[in-house]
């Protein structure tokens, strides 16, 4: 049976705060949509001035059922896993980190870095036949990139006009990056099978006649066949999509999972020390601690 849906839904973003104090826009899940194909989460950071104090600090956090995709506009973010892996990311490169059943990392503003950070973090969850795989980072220093009536595209993930990124995927998904240097009108072949969302980063873009600006998510359903993209001036915009995701998931707080006592147990083992999660050496400073899931409180 298909879950596709035909209408589209403008969906704003909520702003939250990333680790110590970054202002950020969480664009998935929302309380109007959990999910757009197998991605689940959608986060917005910047532009940020980080020229003065700390930057961006993520502390050593775990996650489980899940991919996390990152991608910058500007700026660079200094990644280290319990894998031992040690990577610095920049503008043009996808950092792909695997979770498996269990991995954890640190994010954070290099020493040396640029003025300004501007970027996004997604999640994409595991189909259930690999929610056990092995635990993987993955660094692509440089994608596909398509030039079309004067749009950018990069492409993270999946496919778009023949090129196909070459970033691990567990689920058929799509992940474009656009940049507008001038205004543009142009549009992409679609699958019908997929169900899509646009977000505009920096200035303004009409998907099929709808204006998105930062701040929003517009879902753009299932079914088609095309997608008519135009912008009146330089803009920066991201598409993702995949095949609707046939099993529900439940999210706490940085695990992605199909039970609450899977997530009961994730949230225990992660705080006493156990599990999968590995340690993550070299941040400067005490790792996050699990928040207490409501259902797990004793009223
Ligand atoms: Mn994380």
């Amino acid at each position: 049976m298909s879950l596709l849906h035909a209408e589209r839904q403008l969906l704003p973003a909520t702003e939250t705060v990333l680790g110590e104090g970054m202002r950020i826009r969480r664009a998935l899940p929302t309380r109007l949509r959990r999910m757009v194909g197998p991605w689940t989460f959608m986060d917005h950071f910047g532009p940020a001035d980080v020229a003065h104090g700390d930057g961006m600090r993520v502390a050593p956090h775990p996650h489980i059922g899940l991919q996390t995709v990152t991608w910058l506009h500007r700026g660079e973010i200094l990644h280290r896993d319990s894998l031992g892996s040690l990577q610095t990311i920049r503008p043009g490169q996808l950092n792909l980190m695997t979770s498996g059943r269990g991995i954890s990392h640190s994010e954070e503003s290099p020493l040396q870095r640029s003025p300004e950070l501007h970027g996004l973090q997604f999640w994409i969850a595991l189909p259930d036949e690999s929610r056990a795989v092995e635990a993987a980072f993955d660094h692509y220093p440089s994608l596909p990139v398509i030039e079309r009536d004067d749009l950018r595209i990069s492409v993270l993930v999946g496919e778009m006009l023949g090129e196909v990124s070459p970033a691990r995927l567990y689920s058929p998904a799509l992940g474009l990056d656009m940049e507008a240097t001038q205004g543009i009108a142009t549009s992409l072949p679609l699958r019908p099978d997929f169900e899509y969302a646009a977000l505009v980063s920096e200035g303004e873009a009409e998907f099929d006649g709808e204006t998105l600006a930062p701040g929003s998510l517009l879902y753009l359903g299932g079914g088609r066949e095309s997608l008519a993209i135009r912008t009146s001036g330089a803009a920066r915009l991201t598409l993702i999509g995949g095949e609707p995701f046939e099993t529900p998931v439940l999210m706490w707080w940085n695990f992605v999972a199909r039970t609450q006592d899977e997530l009961s147990t994730a949230v225990r083992e992660w705080n006493a020390g156990q599990g999968d999660y590995g340690e993550v050496h070299g941040y400067d400073g005490a790792r996050l601690k699990a928040p207490t899931p409501p259902w797990d409180k004793a009223d």
